[in-house]
């Protein structure tokens, strides 16, 4: 109890202080100072003080035919509605196969794949917009699936993992094709505004590979992406995807920022946060919060705001909300997060 007490003192402290030291226009007469988006979660990542904590949210928009205008619109339109602190973008369009196929049902068609320059083009071409709208005031991140998931939707899991069985060579000289590419995407994305990469990692799961395997022929093809942009990018978020993942593996990976479901797993994020020097990203359950009563979203927000300390955190979900989530949700979460 004393040591509790004592650091709350300190705390209160150490705020004093550095309210005074920062005394200036940034500070209402409240003493709250209040961040802009780009410097809260800057200074989130950086493991320093922030006003409150900052938050994002996100779901797929069913856009993926149409041009990149239409992606960039309904994002943007996301992005006022909601007044997220971080954007993440969905990029749901399908991975180009080989040319001349619909996707991948013969063994042979495996060889015909070959890294592509630029496989999302209209992709590219949205961020371009969201760049050019969010005019500096928030980051936002380039949603990308790691190889191991893009080769199972060009084919199908039955057919990936005969593969994996039948020519474990090819196996991976698969990966990493897709992977350069996914690579040369990455800095597109970056050339285009983004801050970094949020990289989808569903494979690596208890419930879907065995950890060794999974060391052995699914590990390179995502770190060929994240070493990529490691130097390049200061937002890079690892999506763990799945509610058993392979952790040793997992918080070895060159990112800044983790994202999982606390619920989802049973894992509290004061637990990850031993194991993970960079800022979590979670404390919300994408599973629930559609339907949860407004004082169980709040105790979410609460009790993930102090498991954290207001510490190399940001708010959100442990993956996607569901698509139809009513906005009167996102909303209440917003005024919940600008009150915490
Ligand atoms: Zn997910």
């Amino acid at each position: 109890m004393g040591s509790a007490l004592s650091r709350r003192d300190f705390l209160k402290l150490a705020s004093v202080l550095a309210s005074a030291s920062t005394a200036g226009p940034a500070l209402l007469a409240s003493g709250r100072s209040h961040m802009g988006k780009v410097e809260r979660v800057r200074a989130a990542l950086r493991g320093e003080r922030v006003d409150r904590v900052p938050f994002t949210c996100w779901h797929h928009f069913g856009l993926e035919k149409l041009p990149g205008e239409k992606h960039a619109e309904a994002t943007l339109d996301f992005y006022r509605k909601f007044d997220v602190d971080l954007l993440k973008v969905m990029s749901d369009s399908p991975y180009p196969p080989p040319e001349g196929l619909d996707k991948i049902s013969e063994p042979e068609d495996w060889q015909r794949l070959e890294p592509l320059k630029n496989p999302f083009p209209e992709q590219i071409k949205a961020l371009r917009l969201i760049n050019k709208e969010l005019k500096g005031q928030a980051l936002f991140v380039e949603t990308i699936f790691q190889s191991w998931n893009v080769a199972e939707k060009l084919s199908s899991k039955k057919d990936l993992a005969q593969l994996k069985e039948n020519d474990p060579k090819l196996f991976k000289t698969v990966l990493r094709a897709i992977s350069e590419s996914q690579v040369n995407h990455a800095r597109l994305a970056l050339d285009a505004g983004a801050a970094g990469i949020f990289l989808a990692v569903s494979a690596a799961d208890h419930f879907v590979t065995d950890p060794q395997d999974y060391v052995k022929m699914g590990r390179e093809s995502d770190l060929i992406i994240l070493e990529a942009v490691r130097d390049k990018s200061i937002l890079n978020v690892l999506h763990v995807h799945g509610n058993k993942p392979h952790w040793d593996t997992l918080v070895t990976y060159p990112v800044q920022v983790m994202n999982y479901s606390a619920h989802g797993t049973g894992i509290g994020l004061s637990d990850i946060r031993r194991k993970f020097t960079g800022t979590l990203m979670g404390g919300l359950n994408e599973g629930k919060i559609a339907s949860q009563m407004p004082e169980e979203l709040a105790n979410d927000v609460h009790a993930a705001t102090l498991a954290m300390q207001k510490r190399r955190f940001i708010l959100s979900p442990g993956c996607s909300v569901p698509n139809d989530i009513s906005a009167e949700v996102l909303l209440r979460l917003r005024e919940l997060v600008q009150k915490s």
